[in-house]
């Protein structure tokens, strides 16, 4: 059985676990990659395209370093990231002061 611990806070997490998914792919300017290669026609649609997989989530980058980031969290950390991703980690410490 796989052992786990939060990724924030370091404790061991039992049965309730929380999973995080990050995607972090570069992004391509449209305007400097289609300029001089496309007609105009071709741009409105490629972007079209991008802006339709934006929304639909469908979109995949395969050969460009994309990387899956996959975090593990407690309960109240799962709360904590949800609320402000890029807060710094907590010294698992029980005192929330929000609000
Ligand atoms: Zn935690």
């Amino acid at each position: 059985m796989i052992h786990y611990t939060c990724d924030l806070c370091g404790c061991s997490l039992g049965k309730e676990r929380f999973e995080a998914k990050i995607e972090v792919a570069p992004v391509f300017n449209e305007e400097e990659l289609a300029e001089e290669d496309f007609d105009k026609d071709h741009l409105q649609q490629i972007a079209h395209e991008i802006s339709e997989m934006e929304t639909t989530g469908e979109f995949e980058l395969e050969e460009t370093g994309a990387k899956n980031l996959k975090l593990d969290f407690c309960s109240q950390c799962a709360k904590r990231f949800m609320k402000s991703p890029l807060s710094p980690a907590p010294h698992s410490r029980v005192t929330f002061s929000n609000n």
